[in-house]
């Protein structure tokens, strides 16, 4: 019998893992019957942007976390599908930091090519999977909202690609309820000229803390303030941004500082994190892990050690986002396909969890950190017919670009860099970062020969 494998979610990860497949059988491999289950009525994940917030048409809870405006905060050279360049998709080598737009139409190209829309069920949430240990299979239910009916079939593997930066982790600060403006989290945050002429203060010292703050001061807001819990991100700042250590409440629109300082302030913006959130798995399939490089309870990253028939993909905090979800597609694949043996005594699959813990805990910084999840990467392709390519090369763009944002915040996204994949050079952007209002994928694709001719 054909076995049967469920994917869950068809963002960048479930898509990697479509693509896995498909990889394997345009070389002749006798693949399994695929599902994928997608909740949105398009692929993509994040990357498939709704001007919505809180609930979808369907009324589930809207996934996108991205925002209009939104540039790829690192070098797209750190994230180049090894099997799909970008000089393949455009044409053309283009600049490093594509917006959204652009980043989806590159995603979406490399799918199309290998045809594995007709494996997808869109608007299909998954309400609940459940395993038989008799007869060794899940029992995956879903919601069609096409015919508005809930079905279930069952499978032999489940392969979870969920995402996880969907579900906000909104703290309460005293004063919130009567605050006189808007506070809002990341994930409902959609448009940066809302906030223009205004003060804004934003909670958190991570990614969307920069990101968002850096939308907000680009499209005009009048100042930006950012608060930090253990360290402050620490860049220079325009003059019209400052940080401050914890919020500790607000009083009207006044916000209070653990140093005893105070801003008055007319929206407050929480970028304070996303939870791993499964509502449609029970206690024991659900992965419990706080989000950094090295989770709990995946062996390899990807097998759920309480459960090896299950796997999950992606749920690795990510410097490597495309390229790492690709080496977990091929690598669980091949465990599915019987290429890969996966140890039968769990005390060696627990072994492998505690020795990745161990290793991102010896690491001092981000420097490190990069690697660590480099060498992941590496360690992965190496088991699989991934196309290997220059891991080292990816993680050199990453600390080229961690000394770019050290040097100018709101310019590192003038930056190039050479691509792992091709070995050609991204041309300049033709307007810097901070000008280019307009982030079309029409107006990114413009060339960038008049920029570079006048530096
Ligand atoms: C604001 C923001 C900016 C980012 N910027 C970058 C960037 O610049 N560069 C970069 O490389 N990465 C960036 N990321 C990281 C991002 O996590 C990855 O790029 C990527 O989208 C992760 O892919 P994924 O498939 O694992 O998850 P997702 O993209 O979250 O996709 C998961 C999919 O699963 C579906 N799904 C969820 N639950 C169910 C269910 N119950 N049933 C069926 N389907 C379901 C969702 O609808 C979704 O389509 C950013 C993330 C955020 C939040």
């Amino acid at each position: 019998m054909r076995k049967r494998v469920a994917i869950i979610g068809a963002g960048p990860s479930g898509l990697a893992q479509l693509r896995a497949f498909q990889s394997a059988a345009q070389k002749g491999a006798e693949i399994p019957e695929l599902v994928c289950f997608e909740k949105q009525s398009n692929w993509g994940g994040l990357w498939n942007y709704t001007w919505r917030t809180g609930l979808d048409e369907n009324g589930e809870p809207v996934h996108c976390s991205m925002y209009r405006y939104l540039w790829s905060n690192g070098p797209k050279e750190g994230l180049e599908f090894a099997d799909y360049s970008f000089e393949e998709h455009f044409g053309k080598q283009i600049a490093s930091y594509p917006p959204r737009a652009v980043l989806f139409d590159y995603i979406e190209g490399r799918v199309k090519k290998a045809d594995v829309r007709k494996w997808i069920r869109f608007n299909s949430p998954v309400r609940w999977v459940s395993f038989d240990d008799k007869t060794k299979k899940f029992t995956v239910t879903v919601h069609d909202h096409d015919t508005d009916r809930t079905y279930s079939e069952d499978f032999d593997h489940v392969i979870c690609a969920s995402g996880h930066f969907s579900t906000p982790n909104v703290p309460f600060y005293e004063g919130f309820d009567t605050f006189n403006g808007r506070v809002l989290h990341a994930h409902d945050f959609r448009d940066a000229r809302e906030f223009r002429g205004k003060d804004i203060l934003v909670v958190g010292a991570s990614y969307s803390a920069e990101d968002i703050g850096s939308q907000c001061w680009k499209y005009g807001c009048k100042s930006v303030t950012s608060c930090y819990r253990s360290a402050p991100m620490g860049f220079k700042w325009p003059d019209n941004w400052e940080e401050r250590p914890a919020l500790e409440k607000v009083d009207g629109n006044t916000a209070y500082f653990a140093d005893g300082t105070t801003k008055v302030v007319d929206a407050i913006i929480l970028c304070t994190g996303y939870k791993h959130y499964f509502n449609f798995l029970p206690d024991d399939l659900r992965l419990k892990t706080a989000n950094r490089l090295a989770t709990n309870d995946l062996y390899k990253g990807v097998v759920y050690v309480h459960n090896p028939a299950m796997f999950y993909v992606g749920m690795q905090d990510q410097w490597f986002t495309f390229n790492m979800f690709d080496a977990q597609a091929w690598w669980v694949r091949d465990a599915i396909m019987g290429r890969i043996a996966i140890p039968s005594d769990k005390a060696v699959l627990m072994k492998d969890v505690v020795d990745r813990v161990a290793g991102e805990d010896a690491g001092k910084d981000a420097h490190d950190a990069i690697h660590y999840q480099g060498d992941y990467v590496k360690e992965l392709i190496s088991e699989t017919d991934y196309p290997s390519f220059d891991v080292d090369g990816a993680c050199e763009a990453f600390f080229e670009w961690k000394d770019h944002k050290k040097k100018d915040i709101m310019g590192f996204r003038n930056n190039a860099y050479r691509s792992v994949i091709t070995g050609t050079m991204a041309p300049l952007h033709h307007t810097p970062w901070k000008d280019a209002l307009d982030d079309s994928l029409e107006s990114y694709l413009q060339t960038g020969t008049a920029r570079a001719a006048a530096e």
